[in-house]
């Protein structure tokens, strides 16, 4: 058998003005209490004048901290405790919603403990704290009766339970403040103590004991659940099971825990505002869906009242507006579910990332109306099956298109995964068929231009012999072919050299004197000397042919790779008859440059001539100036004297 406990430390009371009537409880705790309230409600409701009249009646000091926010921060609690540590306070009263009664607990444990800080309600070590007080105004988180207290971590951008577990000492349910001043706050409050029967009911903690009260719960939820669905406030009696039901799914909770719809809730809480009861619901029907356990399922159903789980999705989803949220929020959402290890422990099967999305893909998307007006007008008449008929079926088709075009993109992804694990396949084995190909026709093409090469090298030889022959010298070859090829390979010139590069000096071709030892070409040295420049200059390269002509293995290229065969290609180094060619070539281009020469030398001769002439005539010219200027010269001098006597002979006259 496994182990079972039940452990409530709350005194409940469950009553019409019990605040009242258990005064003397109320101020039980201390001669000063701290009074912690959000802004309005509980003044419009009458619930804090009937805690400070009680407390006055029962002489009991105390102070109001009137501005807990909705999801109460740590830097709210934090001002809140600082002025019960301030006031001396012996104890917390909270009223209100689910934020005045959790955040209640966290101040009581931060006044106790003046030291610690609000991260410190992270901390598991079990802390201290100060007697709390519970006055709940909704009928949804059940706060009064658990030990829960969620605070929003603005550092962390989300919602968590704090780690210090704070039972209240008492709690005063009077359903009386139910004040639902607008229906939303009913429905989601309503829909969140729903969740919690639910996920408590559905959790791997529950238990003989606490399924009692999740059981009870539910029956007593399903009892009044069509009150959602019309615009009229509850009556009294109905007021008072949604009471009762919240508080016992708190009672159910406080020992399993919440699972994964109020995990993901946190998310759309914080980051898009929507308030704790509609966040969690839009997460039931996916889980209920998901839940492998179906008995337990139907359990819940049935206790519901509820036909089937159809019957149940079309309820919830029409109660509220569809959420839309981004892919990359998803996945973030997803990221952050995956490693809540709390919620997951409390979910008893396993959970993959695909389940995760799934859960999240079908519960939130597009948007769509909410029906509650249509309902109003029928409120007594429609009996829960016919309402049931009446709503739209619209977010459950959506639900389930969404998780079929899940589960086709899921098999569209793994098509393209083997597609492309296929193509890669074939891609390498083509690959592979294509280098072979490669390979075989490249070493045809070198074993062919190897028998090439041979067959024209034997012919070089020949043409070589008779150009020699006609340039009258015959026995250069075989001398040659003493000499090892890369000896003189490295002094013969580069084949297609300027014509007008300067022409070889005598023995320049020649080896070092160690060389010249080893390397015997007396002859062909001799030879060189004789031959005219232009076939001198053609020799060098023939010589390596031929050496290649007589002494094809030491040149020839290892057939096995394509590079080789264009090696073999290469005419100045492996084409005899190119470079007989070229040679002649260089002979026609030579022999057409000296003309050139010869004609511009004698063009310049011409004009040497000419210039002369001219130069002759220009002398002439310069002496007949010269002698012109040196009459000119004689006259201007007579002028001069002739002028000065005729001076002279008129200043005599004027003496005179
Ligand atoms: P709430 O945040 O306490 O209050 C929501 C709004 O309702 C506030 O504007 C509040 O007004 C108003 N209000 C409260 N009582 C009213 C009444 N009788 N008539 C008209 N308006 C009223 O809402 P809640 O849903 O009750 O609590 C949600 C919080 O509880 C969340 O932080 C959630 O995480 C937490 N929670 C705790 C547990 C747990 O086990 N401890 C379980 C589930 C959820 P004023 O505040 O301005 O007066
Ligand atoms: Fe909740």
């Amino acid at each position: 058998m496994r182990s079972m406990n039940f452990y409530i430390p709350t005194k409940i009371h469950v009553q019409k003005d019990c605040v009242s009537n258990y005064m003397t409880e109320l101020a039980s705790f201390g001669t000063k209490a701290l009074i912690v309230t959000g802004a309005n409600s509980s003044k419009q409701n009458g619930s804090l004048k009937d805690v400070t009249e009680a407390l006055s009646a029962q002489g009991v000091l105390y102070v109001i901290f009137d501005s807990i926010e909705q999801n109460p921060s740590l830097e709210n609690v934090t001002k809140a405790a600082q002025v019960g540590k301030e006031e001396n306070v012996d104890y917390v009263i909270g009223i209100g919603g689910g934020s005045p009664m959790d955040a209640a607990k966290a101040i009581a444990v931060l006044i106790a403990n003046p030291d610690k800080q609000a991260k410190d309600l992270y901390n598991p070590t079990p802390l201290k704290a100060l007697p709390v007080v519970e006055v709940p105004t909704t009928a949804g988180t059940g706060s009064e009766a658990t030990p829960y207290a969620i605070l929003t971590l603005h550092e962390e951008k989300t919602k968590r339970s704090m780690a210090q577990k704070v039972f209240p000492e008492l709690a005063l349910v009077d359903p009386g403040y139910l004040n639902f001043s607008n229906k939303d706050l009913l429905v989601n409050t309503a829909i969140d103590a729903l969740a919690h029967l639910i996920e408590s009911y559905l959790n791997t903690n529950a238990d003989p004991f606490n399924r009692m009260l999740s059981e009870y719960g539910l029956d007593l939820w399903g009892s009044v659940k069509e009150v959602l669905l019309i615009e009229d406030d509850p009556t009294e009696e109905e007021a008072e099971t949604l009471a009762l039901a919240s508080t016992i799914a708190g009672m159910a909770i406080s020992h399993t825990g919440t699972s994964l719809p109020h995990g993901m809730s946190y998310y759309l809480t914080y980051e898009k505002g929507i308030p704790h009861g509609n966040a969690v619901g839009v997460f039931l029907p996916a889980f209920i869906d998901l839940y492998e356990d179906r008995s337990q399922v139907k359990t819940v159903l049935r206790l519901l009242e509820f036909r089937n789980e159809k019957s149940f999705f079309k309820f919830i989803d029409s109660l509220f507006d569809i959420i839309s949220i981004e892919q990359d929020e998803l996945d973030r959402y997803v990221d952050g579910m995956l490693s809540n290890e709390k919620k997951l422990a409390n979910y008893p099967f396993p959970m993959t990332r695909e389940t995760m999305e799934l859960l999240f893909l079908n519960s939130v998307s597009v948007e769509k109306k909410k029906l509650f007006t249509f309902f109003k007008k029928n409120k007594k008449e429609q009996p829960a099956e016919k309402i049931e008929a009446v709503i739209e079926p619209k977010k459950q088709t959506e639900a389930e298109q969404l998780a079929a075009l899940r589960v086709e993109q899921e098999k569209a992804r793994e098509q393209a995964e083997i597609k492309k694990e296929e193509a890669k396949k074939k891609a390498m084995e083509q690959e592979k068929v294509e280098k072979e190909k490669a390979y075989r026709e490249a070493r045809e093409k070198a074993l062919m231009a190897r028998e090439q090469a041979a067959k024209e090298a034997a012919e070089a030889k020949k043409q070589t012999s008779i150009a020699l022959e006609e340039a009258g010298k015959t026995t250069v070859i075989p001398n040659v072919l003493k000499a090892k090829p890369e000896e003189i390979q490295k002094k013969s010139k580069p084949a297609g050299r300027s014509l007008f590069a300067p022409q070889p000096e005598k023995g320049e071709v020649k080896a070092t004197k160690q060389e010249k030892k080893k390397v015997e070409m007396p002859n062909i040295m001799k030879n060189m000397k004789k031959a005219p420049e232009p076939v001198k200059e053609v020799l060098e390269p023939i010589k390596v042919e031929a050496i290649k002509v007589e002494e094809p293995k030491k040149v020839e290229p290892k057939v096995v790779e394509p590079k080789v065969a264009s090696t073999i290609s290469r005419p100045e180094i492996n084409n005899p008859l190119e470079s007989i060619k070229r040679a002649q070539a260089a002979a026609e281009a030579e022999r057409k440059a000296r003309e050139e020469v010869e004609k511009a030398a004698q063009m310049a001769a011409e004009e040497a001539k000419k210039a002369e002439e001219a130069a002759k005539a220009a002398a002439v010219a310069r002496a007949a100036a010269a002698a012109r200027a040196e009459e000119l010269q004689r006259r201007l001098a007579e002028a001069e004297k002739r002028a000065e006597e005729a001076k002279k002979a008129i200043d005599s006259l004027k003496d005179e």
